[in-house]
């Protein structure tokens, strides 16, 4: 994280979890992940208060009015032993609440479906019979998976534009895109009904086209003809950091065509990872010590190559220095056409050649949840 404290976690109720973010990272928001709240009001409620349960959790309401329709929910569907667990859901209420997590920081998710997935996606084919190595390499498997598919979609992203008018389609990434994109279709729906000017702010005031009924304001504060900030009623680029369709309406009655530095967040654009080393030191592919090498080769030569294509004579020298080694090789190594290029496989690898060492297997350690089923045995006649 180079240091920096996330902004948000999002976690299920796990009390020392909740109280080391509060100690550690004092500014970081936190809430509680709706997967797990589901799963326990389904447990603790039933039939319509549970449906009224799951509005207090989703829909968007102004706190007083969280306030009014939890004490309605809580008089007409109370029963003792649901006291205790609805007692301590209120008293969490900020950190699940629709009425209170609106507009923060948590770019649009609700759940820890991301570390959930993950953990799937490593606990699936896992074995109680699997060796420590073969979970280890089972382990790295899974993660040069995703590193590959990840480095496929950092490619098509940065090789390939959207086909559409749209510049923005050329700074933010593909699937942000569309977000984005939706939000500018909207902006036929909304007018700008009364523009003020209130302090160092100026104030746009939203209307719906069709009833002209007020729905919000957009503040913008501007340095010279310069838009320098925007904030919208709405919240979304808080929350999101994805400018919404009333900004788009104020952006078009102020005849700004490009979208200005103030409604980007360089975590969606194209950009967003040149703040890292183009040299990945994690393998890609499946793990052999001809391909690191190559890859170490290869980081080197891209920036070398590009250095020595700005002059003529220094491309040259590269050529000519590529041409002699590739002939050097020929005559020691016999035919370069026969040499794998590819990954070697992993049986190749020195890692899995016999090392004095012996690595045990850990102590067995009894597992938390189901104890497994012991499958009745058949009677013997007689
Ligand atoms: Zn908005």
């Amino acid at each position: 994280m180079g240091g920096k404290h996330p902004r948000s976690f999002i976690t299920d109720g796990d009390l020392s979890m909740a109280n080391a973010i509060a100690k550690v990272c004092p500014d970081a928001d936190h809430r509680l992940c709706t997967w797990y709240i589901e799963e326990n009001a389904k447990r603790h409620l039933h039939g319509d208060a549970l449906t009224k349960f799951r509005r207090l959790v989703y829909e968007v309401m102004k706190a007083d009015e969280f306030e009014r329709r939890w004490c309605a929910f809580k008089n007409r569907d109370n029963v003792p032993e649901k006291e205790l667990w609805l007692a301590m859901m209120y008293a969490l209420r900020e950190k699940w609440a629709a009425a209170y997590t609106d507009g923060r920081y948590f770019l649009g998710m609700r759940s820890n479906q991301r570390s959930e997935g993950l953990n799937s996606r490593i606990h699936s084919h896992l074995d109680r019979k699997m060796s420590l190595i073969d979970v280890i390499e089972h382990f790295m498997c899974c993660v040069s998976r995703m590193r590959r598919n990840e480095a496929e979609m950092d490619a098509r992203a940065s090789q390939s534009v959207p086909f559409t008018k749209i510049s923005a389609a050329r700074f933010f990434t593909h699937v942000i895109f569309r977000e984005v994109r939706a939000e500018i279709r909207k902006i036929c729906k909304w007018v700008i009904l009364e523009v003020r000017q209130l302090d160092e702010a100026r104030r746009y005031s939203i209307a719906s086209k069709y009833d002209h009924k007020v729905h919000g304001e957009v503040s913008c504060s501007f340095d010279g003809a310069l838009l320098m900030g925007v904030k919208c009623y709405c919240q979304m680029m808080d929350s999101k950091e994805i400018p919404c369709s009333h900004i788009f309406t104020v952006l078009k009655y102020l005849r700004i065509d490009i979208i200005p530095q103030c409604c980007v967040a360089v975590r969606w654009t194209l950009q967003a990872k040149a703040a890292f080393p183009s040299i990945r030191t994690a393998n890609v592919h499946e793990w052999s010590e001809q391909m690191d090498q190559y890859r170490l080769l290869r980081n080197i030569a891209n920036e070398a190559l590009v250095k020595a294509s700005l002059s003529f004579e220094r491309s040259q020298q590269v050529i000519d220095f590529f041409e002699n080694f590739m002939r050097e090789g020929a005559e020691n190594e016999g035919s370069v056409n026969e040499t794998t290029l590819g990954p070697l496989p992993a049986h190749f690898s020195a890692s899995n050649q016999p090392s004095g060492e012996r690595v045990l297997d850990p102590h067995k350690i009894v597992p938390k949840g189901r104890i497994p089923s012991k499958r009745l045995k058949p009677c013997r006649p007689g």
